[in-house]
C-alpha cells in the first residue's frame, strides 16, 4: 500500500486545520494528538483501500510565540517522521514577519515540498503575485479552498505522487487508548487552548489549560460543549476574560466555528474562566 506522513505548516488562520479536516473528510478514522507529547499536533489519518496518509495539523508558527515550545513543535514535526511537507498560505493576507519565519524553517527541510494557496473562493484582496517568488522552491504548487473543497482531489492526487510503498503508519487497534476521534473531549480541549493562544499572543499567561466537562447532544440537534479555561492567578483571568468579556468571546467563537467544522455539527459552547491555584 501506499503511505507517508504529511505535515501541514503555516503562520495562524491560514486554513491549516480546516484543509486537513476536508482532505480527511469523511474519510476519518482517527484524530489524536500524539500520545507522548503534551504538545498539540493533532494526527488524523486518511484510509482508502490501498492509501494511508498521516496529516499532522501543526500549530501556526508564530512570529512572535505565544509559548516558547510553541514553534518548535512545528520544527520538531518537520525533522521527524515527516515524508511530505504541506505549506499553507492564504492569498487575501500580505505576507508578513510570520511568513518569513516559516519559510526560513522551511528551507531547512530536505523533503517534497507543496505549496498550497488556500482560500482561492475569495477573490479580494489578494496578494497571490507577492508569493509567486515562492513557486520555484516547492515541487509543487495547488491552489485551493479548504472550506469550500475546491481542488482538494487535485491536491490528494500530488500528494499520492510522494508516497511510498510500505506497511499502514497507524493501525487503529494499536492507538493508545481507544483511538480518539474528533468528538473527543482531548481534541476540544486542544482546540480551545489553541484559540487562547492565538487570541492572547504575547500577553498569554504560561500557565493555562483546559478541562471539558461535558460533551452531550441535545434535543435541538445542537452539541452542548462546556469546558473551563484554568489559570493560576487572577490577574490572568482577568485578561483572558478581556474588557466586557470580549476576548473569551473570541476564544470561544473562534474554537466553536473550529469545531463546528470538524463535527459537522452545530455546537453551543459554554466556556468559563476559573483560577486555580
Ligand atoms: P489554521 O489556524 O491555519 O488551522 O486555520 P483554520 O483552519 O482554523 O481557519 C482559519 C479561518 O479561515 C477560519 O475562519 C476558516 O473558516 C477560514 N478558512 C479556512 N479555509 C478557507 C477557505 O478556503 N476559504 C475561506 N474563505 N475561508 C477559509
Ligand atoms: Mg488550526
Amino acid at each position: 500500500m501506499r503511505v507517508g506522513t504529511v505535515a501541514l505548516v503555516g503562520r495562524p488562520n491560514v486554513g491549516k486545520s480546516t484543509l486537513v479536516n476536508n482532505l480527511v473528510g469523511q474519510k476519518v478514522a482517527i484524530t489524536s494528538p500524539k500520545p507522548q507529547t503534551t504538545q498539540f499536533s493533532i494526527y488524523a489519518v486518511y484510509e482508502s483501500e490501498d492509501v494511508q496518509i498521516v496529516f499532522v495539523d501543526t500549530p501556526g508558527i508564530f512570529a512572535k510565540a505565544p509559548r516558547k515550545d510553541i514553534n518548535l513543535e512545528a520544527e520538531r514535526v518537520l525533522k521527524e517522521q515527516i515524508d511530505i511537507v504541506l505549506y499553507i498560505i492564504d492569498h487575501t493576507r500580505k505576507r508578513g514577519i510570520e511568513e518569513n519565519r516559516v519559510l526560513g524553517i522551511l528551507r531547512k527541510v530536505q523533503k517534497p515540498k507543496i505549496l498550497v494557496i488556500n482560500k482561492i473562493d475569495k477573490e479580494k484582496p489578494s496578494f497571490r503575485q507577492d508569493y509567486r517568488f515562492l513557486e520555484d522552491e516547492f515541487d509543487s504548487v495547488v491552489e485551493v479552498s479548504a472550506l469550500k473543497n475546491k481542488n482538494l482531489p487535485i491536491l490528494l492526487s500530488e500528494i499520492l505522487k510522494y508516497l511510498h510503498e510500505g506497511e499502514k503508519i497507524v493501525i487503529r487497534e494499536d492507538m493508545p487508548t481507544p483511538a480518539i476521534n474528533l468528538d473527543s473531549k482531548l481534541y476540544i480541549g486542544e482546540n480551545i487552548r489553541e484559540k487562547a493562544f492565538l487570541v492572547l499572543r504575547d500577553e498569554l499567561p504560561y500557565s493555562i489549560r483546559v478541562e471539558v466537562d461535558d460533551v452531550a447532544p441535545r434535543k435541538n440537534g445542537m452539541f452542548y460543549i462546556k469546558a473551563r479555561l484554568i489559570t493560576t492567578v487572577d490577574r490572568y483571568k482577568k485578561m483572558i476574560i478581556g474588557a466586557g468579556g470580549a476576548r473569551i468571546k473570541q476564544i470561544g467563537s473562534m474554537a466553536r466555528r473550529e469545531l463546528e467544522l470538524a463535527t459537522g455539527q452545530k455546537i453551543y459552547l459554554d466556556l468559563k474562566v476559573e483560577v486555580e491555584e
